[in-house]
């Protein structure tokens, strides 16, 4: 179960610190591993905070037949499971080596990831994966849309027979909200 979204002002840092090239090449490592057996999972992210890194990983969508199995969902899980609550990652950097897709930045939203820090574009994933698939930019050009004009329309249907699922949620979230790092 989801937990609430972390409300916070976004602290904007231009620049980058020495230690974060450190951690981009670890990110780099990982890509590099991803591509290895020809496993074709070039992207790779760590999830790091006060310098420990706590999850890491590579692009597993042709390894895992999981089409969310970006690098950057890989390591956010992988972070999750080591520190063995969904509140684990609150504050961290994920490094990755491409800029993050929609998917993988409300991944960062939910984990509580404080900054990104990324290698290559969209830009650069759409000049050489355009063929692929590879346009994260009009993906986010798209969720810019109203919805009944997006690339994927949007029907709602059967509203009262779903909220009441919500609402005993609603009522069981105390519960959820109890489950802390330990
Ligand atoms: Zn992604």
């Amino acid at each position: 179960m989801r937990t609430s979204p972390p409300r916070r002002k976004a602290t904007f840092q231009s620049e980058t610190e020495p230690e974060d090239q450190e951690y981009m090449r670890l990110a780099i490592e990982w890509s590099k591993k991803g591509m290895e057996n020809g496993n074709l999972g070039p992207i790779g992210a760590v999830v790091v905070r006060d310098g420990q890194v706590l999850g890491q990983g590579h692009n597993r969508c042709q390894a895992d037949l999981d089409i969310t199995a970006h690098g950057e969902m890989v390591a956010i899980r992988d972070g999750i499971k080591n520190t063995g609550c969904l509140e684990g990652l609150q504050g961290a950097t994920l490094y990755t080596t491409a800029q993050p897709c929609p998917m993988c930045y409300t991944a960062c939203h939910w984990a509580g990831i404080k900054r990104i820090v990324y290698s290559l574009s969209c830009q650069d994933t759409y000049a050489i994966g355009a063929e692929f698939g590879f346009n994260d930019a009009a993906l986010y050009e798209d969720l810019q849309r109203p919805e009944q004009h997006r690339a994927i329309p949007q029907q709602q249907l059967l509203r009262e027979e779903a909220l009441p699922v919500l609402l005993h949620w609603s009522r069981e979230a105390s519960l959820v909200a109890g489950r802390r790092c330990p």
